[in-house]
């Protein structure tokens, strides 16, 4: 490898390949201050101001730095990377504290920008979300002074950014005059980190404290993230002892979230805890009757129904189907009919096994619970029969693609809503009791086997 080229250009170069891997937000934290002091071909020398900034690269950026000084130099010398005290110019002084009012109230708002389809008006409630909603509606009515912090948590995909936001969007309407900072738990800790490595501690403090509102969504991903967490423990008590609302949204509960701190997670305890379960079938068909509605495309009642029966995981993949059949009506400009559905739900289905037939479910079952199968198909009540044939329809329900019609067809020709209230009542029961989560996962192994 010759290198005639001096490290002035070798580090343009490098630092053009690497932005094409990073935004410009994370070249401009990580890298700006890099340099190339030292090139051949053995060794590649880098220098960033501090210790921070060296170990972060380290840890985080090697192997890019590494493939981005390949291409640029055609070689493979080893990287070094050290910290330049002596010879990096120091920072010029840092800004003085950004000043909230007059100053620029958009920055200071939101970093992400508001998806403007996650209002209130554009949410469904219903029975799996009630207590959220209507807990963010009171926040959103009388920030501070209903439920502090708000704490949100349910599965992905179950409408916790959509309330988050519908939050934001309400009082961004109704009282302007506040400031409301909303963000994923991801942008807070790289704004920390940054604010850290470049000493701009100060300003970063003074922005997040100085806040009507604070929204921070998915705060579960402060696990294992310790000077962050301690970090987020001081904003949350400024703005707690203030009266300022601070609502938050997880996966999971806040004892739940591993390594969190037992401060946090009581803090997190002593406004509102508000879970969003998966939605059961009214819900989900009222959810898909509101997007069709948006879509001002009709959809058949059938078709609905169809899809609120089969989807059931998220209501985003519920949404993402609804659009796939949209936008076919649209392309092909026909009406949107059963076979579309099936069609655009095809690719959701082969997760749950196709060979897994009813019988088979049954034979299982009824070998398990040692109960007949003749009384499993019967329209008997004893609790001895109910129990398992409520098993039975609850894993049909999982594990086939069978309608709820076609279902309760098996086991004494039930309707659908019996078959439903199985489902919901043994996956609630399997929430509360470790126990039958494993008998259903056995069964499920020996049914699929
Ligand atoms: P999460 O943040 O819990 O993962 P999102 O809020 O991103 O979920 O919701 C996923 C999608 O489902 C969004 O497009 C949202 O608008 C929609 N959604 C979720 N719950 C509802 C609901 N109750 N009514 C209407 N749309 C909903
Ligand atoms: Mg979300």
């Amino acid at each position: 490898m010759s290198l005639s080229v001096s490290t002035g250009k070798a580090w343009d170069d490098v630092a053009t390949i690497l932005r094409r891997s990073l935004t410009r937000q994370q070249f401009e934290t990580w890298f700006r201050g890099m340099r190339i002091v030292h090139l051949d071909e053995q060794r590649a020398e880098f220098t960033v101001p501090n210790n921070f900034l060296r170990e972060w690269i380290r840890k985080k950026y090697l192997g890019l730095l590494r493939s981005a000084m390949h291409e640029a130099v055609a070689g493979h010398p080893e990287i070094d990377i050290r910290v330049a005290a002596e010879t990096y110019a120091p920072a010029p002084p840092a800004e003085p504290a950004p000043v909230p009012h007059g100053e620029d109230p958009a920055a200071l708002r939101s970093d992400i920008i508001l998806n403007r389809q996650y209002t209130f008006d554009t949410f469904v409630a219903g029975p799996s979300n009630n207590l959220a909603h209507a807990a963010a509606m009171a926040v959103a009515e009388t920030p501070g002074k209903s439920y502090n912090p708000l704490f949100l948590h349910g599965a992905v995909g179950l409408g916790k950014t959509h309330l988050l936001q519908a939050v934001c969007h309400r009082i961004l309407d109704r009282r302007p005059e506040m400031r409301i900072l909303y963000l994923s738990c991801e942008t807070f800790t790289n704004h920390f980190v940054a604010a850290v490595a470049h000493g701009e501690l100060e300003s970063f403090r003074y922005r997040y404290r100085h806040v009507d509102l604070l929204l921070i969504d998915d705060i579960h991903l402060l696990a294992n993230k310790d000077r962050t967490q301690e970090e987020f423990f001081h904003t949350f008590n400024t703005l707690y002892n203030a009266n300022k609302q601070i609502v938050l949204s997880s996966d999971s509960t806040p004892a739940e979230i591993p390594t969190l701190e037992e401060r946090l997670v009581s803090r997190f305890k002593w406004g509102m805890v508000a879970r969003i379960d998966q939605p059961g079938y009214e819900t989900r068909t009222a959810i898909i009757s509101r997007k069709v509605e948006m879509h001002g495309i009709p959809f058949p009642d059938e078709v609905i129904r169809f899809l609120g029966e089969n989807i059931r995981s998220n209501i985003r993949e519920l949404e993402g189907v609804v659009n796939k059949i949209a936008g076919i009506a649209h392309i092909y400009k026909r009406p949107v009919d059963m076979e579309t559905a099936r069609e655009a739900i095809r690719d959701l289905l082969p997760s749950r096994p196709n060979r897994v037939s009813i019988d088979g479910i049954i034979r299982t079952v009824s070998d398990h619970y040692a109960v007949r199968i003749s009384d499993l198909h019967s329209k008997k009540r004893t609790k001895s029969i109910a129990f398992p044939r409520q098993i039975c329809m609850y894993l049909a329900r999982c594990l086939t693609s069978h309608s709820l019609e076609e279902i309760g067809g098996y086991f004494g020709g039930r309707d659908h809503t019996t078959v439903m209230y199985a489902f919901d009542k043994i996956s609630r029961q399997a929430k509360k009791e470790p126990a039958l989560t494993q008998t259903l996962e056995r069964l499920t192994a020996e049914i699929s086997s």
